[in-house]
């Protein structure tokens, strides 16, 4: 049977370093604050701020939870992102997707300001993922990949690391996180012509495809490390991820477990993305 890799002790390990830090920026006088923005009223938008809002105190951030009706116009939406780029009190700000239909998603995420973007996405950001640099930040979910795999102690440079899902989001810039930590990266997508040949090639599996049980015994190796980004809610209400789990604890080395995987740890990087915003404004303030 596989080696299950718990999220829990992961996020509690980021959550200690984050909680050190807020009462650092306290003792300066910094209330580190995350600025919410919902639009509309989704189930799924709903629950990640309400998980968002749970946590949050465990890692020393305050919440300014911000609703917006179903009908708000562009310029209404663009016009509050300004204001809280411009809120000395508020550190980082997320927007959370998808936005009802009308609103154009592309424009709205490239308003946040580069400093306050705590969940890398504008433009700026991804772009500081691709060439290594802190332009802004990087998405919370490949970083809370790479958490996982650093505090299990596995193995990243030299081996071989197959991402399933080109995604601007998760697939795209986890490859490049891999990358940089010197792993040989093959990404695959809709129209990988043999995704069982390149995944059984793999030391490291990253099934972010968006599909349900997906990834499943056929193409999976005993050797294997399989890091399942996906989360779904199956009919019966309980969650999945995109490998199949029965079959994957029965084929890989070890594996991330959905629910209590990388959805766990997602949500303790981009409060601690919160800290590191907030720190990176006192010191420009202080320098001028
Ligand atoms: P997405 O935008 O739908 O992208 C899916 C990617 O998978 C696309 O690049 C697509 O290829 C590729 N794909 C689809 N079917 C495939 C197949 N049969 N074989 C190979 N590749 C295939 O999804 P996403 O936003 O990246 O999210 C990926 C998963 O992560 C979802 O299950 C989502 O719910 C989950 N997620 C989890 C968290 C978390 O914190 N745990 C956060 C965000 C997302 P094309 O580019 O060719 O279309």
């Amino acid at each position: 049977m596989a080696e299950i890799l718990y999220g829990a002790p992961v996020a509690d390990a980021i959550r200690e370093r984050s909680k050190k830090e807020s009462e650092a920026l306290g003792r300066e006088g910094v209330r580190p604050c995350l600025a919410l923005v919902r639009i509309g009223d989704r189930a799924d938008t709903a629950s990640y701020a309400a998980g968002l809002k749970k946590n949050a105190p465990k890692s020393g951030v305050l919440i300014r939870s911000i609703g917006l009706p179903e009908d708000t116009s562009a310029e209404e939406a663009a016009r509050l992102l300004e204001d809280l780029n411009s809120d000395p009190a508020v550190h980082g700000i997320l927007l959370l997707l998808p936005l009802p239909a009308g609103l154009d998603a592309d424009a709205l995420r490239n308003r946040i300001a580069p400093e306050k973007d705590v969940d890398g996405a504008t433009d700026l950001s991804q772009a500081g993922v691709f060439e290594g640099k802190d332009l802004g930040f990087a998405p919370a979910t490949p970083r809370a990949v790479m958490e996982i795999l650093h505090y299990y102690r596995i193995p990243v440079a030299g081996k071989r690391a197959v991402v399933i899902g080109r995604s601007p989001v998760v697939g795209r810039p986890l490859a490049m996180m891999l990358l940089r930590e010197n792993a040989t990266v093959t990404v695959c997508h809709s129209r990988t012509a043999d995704l069982a040949a390149a995944v059984r090639d793999a030391e490291i599996v990253i099934a972010a495809l968006g599909k349900p049980e997906a990834v499943g015994a056929g193409i999976l190796g005993k050797d294997q490390i399989l890091v399942d980004v996906g989360i779904h809610r199956k009919e019966d209400g309980t969650l999945c991820g995109d490998a199949d789990r029965a079959q994957a604890e029965l084929s890989v080395r070890a594996l991330t477990p959905v629910p209590g995987g990388v959805g766990a740890v997602t949500t303790a990087v981009l409060l601690q993305n919160v800290l590191e915003a907030a720190s990176r404004q006192l010191k420009y303030r202080r320098e001028g």
